[in-house]
């Protein structure tokens, strides 16, 4: 049995395996595939000390760091179930989608998450060609630009506000027929003077030139009537789901959302199990806070081991 066992091999996991495997301890990291997210990266200028990176080029930094130290990296290893132990420092169980059954003493879940999206067409063609979902990542680059931002509720306001001190112009596109997002950020984004708010629009095609984003249609819900709206940017503000599905029949205590709730030192409602990044309920999921998240899950974890 490992004495630490990661799953997900995202930032989060692979600091978490890192800092557990310099303590000298039975490390282990399962994960669907090396990488998580930052895999699906074009450019990263966010990464404190590396003015720019590639998602690609990242992960295969990752992978080396990890694999500097004695750790079992189990890669495209899907876990389907988790059996938390029945007593107190007893082992927990991870069942995985090949049958296999993973032992630990101590878990660190760091499954990460998705942002959920349109599924309209152009959408995938222009993804990282104009088609973005993350704000904090990707705003500078359409400085002066005119962006849309779809979704009306508090991610989508926020985004908004954040990128109308950047861009030259956003469109915010809202399905419904009011936003969601409270009150004081609808008043504060109405405030704006570069800001368009459009509701009852259902988003129906990222139009593109072929290299890059240039417009979007919206079906306009009162009348059925379909518009066009020329833009360089669109960002996708419409959910991050946290990979938690499979943890749905265990005991551990998740958010209204399906976030894994952690305490400070990342421990989860289940003496011995922590979570780390985009999974838990940490708010901002980027790349530095999922590895801050994931060193501190595992010192939480090594912690809770030595006093076993
Ligand atoms: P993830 O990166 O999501 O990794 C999750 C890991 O868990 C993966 O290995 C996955 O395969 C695995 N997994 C999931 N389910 C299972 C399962 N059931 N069994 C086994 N393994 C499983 N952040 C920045 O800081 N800067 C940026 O520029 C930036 N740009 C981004 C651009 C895009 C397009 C996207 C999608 C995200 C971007 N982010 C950026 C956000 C950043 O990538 C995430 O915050 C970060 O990757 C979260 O790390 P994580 O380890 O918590 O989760």
């Amino acid at each position: 049995a490992f004495d630490t066992l990661v799953i997900g091999g995202g930032p989060a996991g692979a600091a978490a395996a890192i800092y557990s495997a310099r303590k000298g301890i039975n490390t282990g990291i399962a994960a669907e595939r090396f990488g998580g997210q930052v895999a699906d990266t074009m450019g990263i200028e966010n990464f404190i000390s590396v003015s720019h990176t590639e998602g690609p080029k990242l992960v295969s930094a990752l992978e080396e760091h990890v694999k500097d130290y004695e750790v079992d990296v189990m890669n495209l290893q899907r876990a389907n179930s988790l059996k938390a132990a029945d007593t107190e420092g007893g082992l927990h169980e991870v069942i995985l989608a090949s049958g296999a059954t993973l032992k630990s003493k101590t878990l660190v879940l760091a499954t990460g998450a998705r942002w959920r999206e349109m599924n309209v067409p152009g959408e995938q063609t222009y993804r990282n060609k104009g088609v973005a979902y993350c704000p904090h990542c990707d705003g500078p680059l359409f400085k002066g630009k005119h962006v849309a931002v779809i979704g009306g509720g508090n991610s989508g306001v926020e985004a908004a506000i954040d990128l109308a001190g950047i861009v030259g112009h956003v469109t915010l596109i809202e399905f419904m027929g009011e936003m969601r997002a409270d009150a004081v950020l609808q008043k504060k984004l109405k405030s704006l003077p570069n800001v368009d708010i459009i509701l009852n629009a259902q988003t129906t095609e990222v139009i593109g030139d072929g290299s890059r984003v240039n417009g979007l249609t919206y079906k306009d819900r009162t009348n059925d009537e379909i518009k066009h709206v020329a833009l360089e940017g669109i960002f996708v503000q419409i959910g991050l789901v946290p990979n938690t599905e499979w943890l749905k029949d265990s005991p551990i205590e998740m958010s209204p959302r399906g976030e894994i709730i952690v305490d400070a030192h990342g421990m989860t409602s289940v003496p011995g199990i922590f979570a780390a990044g985009d999974v838990t309920t940490v708010p901002y999921k980027q790349i530095v806070i999922a590895m801050g998240e994931g060193a501190k899950a595992s010192l939480g974890a090594f912690d809770y081991l030595i006093r076993l």
